[in-house]
């Protein structure tokens, strides 16, 4: 049976459709975004506000963050941003870097309050890069990597991880499955593979079977997570090995230089390290055959 031929009329409706969604301006070379699309990306839905005794008090910060954003846009703003009067709001999500959306004419910069502490000059570059990719200038680099690193610091990876694990539902911050102990065998890894020399990164399962990926390090949470099709009675060990293994070389390899401004993923020398893991050849098969029969 085919799909009945959309119509002019609809192909219309849903363009005008996707430009509404479409952001304003894209940020060019910026990810907004911390998880990458098709990782388990939490939905708003799914984000959990803290009990409020554990909710970090924002009003203070928020109103800090406010007083710099109106320096910037009275000192360099155009017209425009003027007119937009570019309002903060602090967010208690995890999953990015910064938003911007409009409400009755007026832009709304979202920031997590993962940050909101953040000193007075991380902030202002932050803001800064935050004009300059919805107003479609030139994004300052440099100060993009000074808020990266102020980002990256443990302190404020640390704090990240807590929030994310506490309000991602779509994962269980329990590292005990049904079957496998993501603890035991991330020691075991460890012990014959690092010499016990890698820090332990938080460790969780997908709630549900994702379909995308069979786990993921997130860098800016300092997080490993297995999706939990690998946690099955018939699924060998040496398969869920092979995938802990290869996210722990990504922790291994985090904050390596990039080349180009880019960091390439999986490099020569990562898939050497890749196949230092003895059942290397079983476990890609297996995971390939997973995938062939999944889909
Ligand atoms: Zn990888």
């Amino acid at each position: 049976m085919g799909v009945p031929p959309l119509s002019a009329a609809d192909l219309v409706r849903r363009r005008s459709a996707a430009r509404r969604r479409a952001p304003s301006a894209p940020a060019p070379n910026i990810p907004r975004t911390l998880v990458p699309e098709g990782h388990c990306r939490p939905e708003a839905a799914e984000l959990d506000p803290l009990p409020p005794e554990q909710r970090p008090a924002s009003e203070a910060h928020q109103q800090r963050l406010q007083r710099i954003l109106d320096r910037l846009v009275q000192e360099g703003g155009s017209a425009r941003m003027k007119r937009e009067r570019p309002q903060v709001r602090l967010r208690p999500t995890i999953d990015y870097h910064f938003r911007t959306a409009y409400r009755n004419d007026l832009l709304q910069v979202l920031l997590s309050d993962v940050i909101q502490d953040c000193p007075d000059e991380v902030a202002q570059g932050l803001l800064e890069v935050v004009l300059a990719s919805q107003y479609r200038r030139k994004v300052p680099e440099e100060l993009w990597q000074r808020y990266l690193r102020y980002r990256r610091q443990p302190s404020i990876v640390k704090r990240a991880q807590v929030l994310f694990l506490a309000r991602n539902r779509s994962i269980t911050p329990v590292p005990k499955g049904k079957v496998f102990d993501l603890d035991e065998v991330f020691a075991a890894l460890n012990l014959v593979y690092f010499d016990t020399q890698l820090p332990r990164p938080a460790l969780a399962w997908t709630v549900r079977h994702a379909r995308t990926t069979l786990g993921y390090y997130l860098e800016d949470f300092d997080i490993i997570v297995i999706n939990s099709v690998l946690d099955r009675r018939g699924v060998p060990r040496f398969a869920l090995e092979g995938v802990l293994y290869h996210e722990m070389l990504h922790k291994q390899q985090e904050g390596l230089p990039h080349r180009g401004g880019r960091r390439r993923h999986h490099p020569p020398s990562f898939q050497a390290a890749e196949r230092r893991f003895l059942l290397f050849e079983p476990a890609r098969k297996w995971c390939e055959d997973y995938w062939g029969a999944a889909d």
